[in-house]
């Protein structure tokens, strides 16, 4: 089981700073783009100012907010993007973190309306699942969380349609490696795809593995890509759409066989 616990005030500011920096470093964003924010009680976060680049914040910038928007301290304004943030919290009660940021190859596939989500990587599978495209809407408008909305439950990262990414985790750390791996395995997908022209995908029986793996680690989010059946007959080279239900039934019979070897071998579960 995940153990909840809240950063203090001076930490969440601190890991803020520390994070926006590395956004700022490795391009994911540019001049002023993008926010962080950190859950440091049930109803309180702490946010980035608008009009700062992320590369260059100090803590006494920050602003801590209540979830219905309420500035309760810091001298500037968050920004106005900061409503996307809210809604998060409000929506997904483990989140205690969330990243904004135009990270270029990922935001390409938000300007062409990709769902990033052709399983060619374990790691992307267990640590991003499906990433959906959230419609198109104006900044700064609640339009914007509205988009997303509707994704927040079963996912832990969107793209923003000709915008940029959005994810969110159980700390600011698990946020932030999202962003990563969301960037990391856009570049891949768009290397293998799009340049060696070949990506061989996992199978429904290896995504089921996975998914097994990724429920071990306590995440409950993340959804599952669409997969194909591997081969039954090789002499056949037909492959069909496994559906989501399909993968869940995989993983269920997967886990009987498990408990039923085990109880025939007299062990306790
Ligand atoms: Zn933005």
């Amino acid at each position: 089981m995940y153990q909840k616990k809240y950063y203090s005030d001076f930490e969440a500011k601190k890991w803020i700073v520390e994070i926006g920096n590395r956004i700022y470093q490795k391009n994911f964003v540019a001049a002023n783009d993008g926010n962080i924010s950190v859950r440091v009680s049930p109803d309180t976060i702490w946010t980035t100012p608008t009009g700062v680049s992320k590369g260059f914040m100090t803590p006494d910038m920050m602003v801590k907010m209540r979830l219905d928007g309420t500035i309760i301290a810091g001298n500037r304004k968050p920004s106005s993007e900061v409503k996307m943030h809210l809604r998060v919290y409000r929506e997904s009660e483990e989140t205690n973190a969330v990243v904004h940021a135009h990270p270029p190859m990922a935001t390409s596939y938000a300007i062409a309306g990709i769902n990033l989500e052709k399983p060619v990587s374990p790691e992307a599978v267990v640590l991003l699942g499906r990433v959906p495209v959230a419609p198109y809407a104006t900044p700064s408008t609640e339009e914007v969380p509205d988009s997303i909305t509707p994704l927040i439950k079963d996912h832990h990262a969107v793209l923003l349609a000709n915008h940029g990414a959005l994810t969110w985790g159980r700390d600011l750390f698990e946020a932030y490696y999202r962003m990563e791996s969301l960037e990391h395995y856009a570049l891949m997908l768009t290397y293998s795809t799009n340049i060696l022209n070949k990506a061989n995908e996992l199978n429904c029986n290896q995504i089921s593995d996975l998914i097994e793996m990724r429920n071990k680690m306590g995440i409950k989010t993340g959804g599952v890509p669409p997969c194909k059946v591997p081969d039954q007959n090789p002499a056949q080279n037909q492959t069909s759409n496994q559906t989501k239900e399909q993968v869940i039934q995989n993983i269920v019979e997967k886990v009987t066989r498990r408990v039923i070897e085990q109880l025939q071998k007299g062990g306790s579960l």
